[in-house]
C-alpha cells in the first residue's frame, strides 16, 4: 500500500471565505501516483473546515447569512470564549460545517457524487493556516 501525506497553505485576506481547493486535492492525488484508495482532506484549525458541497456562488452566499445567524460575529462579549480574543464565532461556524472529508479514489480520479466539489471554509483569517491531505491505497 502506498501512502501520501501534503500540507496546503491558506492565507485569507478576509475573516470568512470559500475557497475551491478541487483543483490542489486534484493535484496531490497526481503527485501520489495512487490509483485505488481513500483521500481525507482535513483542515488543521479549530476555526476552519473542510466539506463538500455545490461550487455555486449564491449557495455559498447563503451559507454566509446562515452561519451568521447561528453564530453572530458581533457581538463579540456575547461569548464566553472571547477573553483576549474575539473568535468564538469561528469555532462553532466551524463545527456546523465539519473539519474532514473522505472521498474514494477510483481509477485514478476523485469518485465524487454530481456536482461535489472540496472546499476550504476560513471563519477566522487573515493569517497563515493549514489543510492536511492524506491519501492511502495503490
Ligand atoms: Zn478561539
Amino acid at each position: 500500500m502506498k501512502s501520501y501525506r501534503k500540507e496546503l497553505w491558506f492565507e485569507v485576506p478576509s475573516r470568512r471565505a470559500f475557497i475551491n481547493i478541487t483543483p490542489q486535492v486534484l493535484e496531490c492525488l497526481r503527485e501520489s501516483g495512487i490509483m485505488e484508495g481513500l483521500i481525507l482532506v482535513n483542515a488543521m484549525h479549530i476555526t476552519a473546515s473542510v466539506f463538500i458541497n455545490d461550487d455555486e456562488s449564491g449557495l455559498h452566499h447563503d451559507y454566509e447569512i446562515w452561519l451568521e445567524k447561528l453564530a453572530p460575529h458581533e457581538p463579540v462579549s456575547g461569548y464566553r470564549h472571547n477573553v483576549g480574543e474575539d473568535n468564538a464565532d469561528a469555532h462553532m461556524k466551524r463545527q456546523i460545517m465539519g473539519r474532514e472529508v473522505v472521498v474514494a479514489v477510483t481509477g485514478g480520479a476523485l469518485d465524487f457524487g454530481t456536482w461535489e466539489r472540496i472546499f476550504y471554509g476560513e471563519f477566522d483569517g487573515r493569517r497563515r493556516k493549514r489543510v492536511l491531505v492524506k491519501i492511502i491505497g495503490e
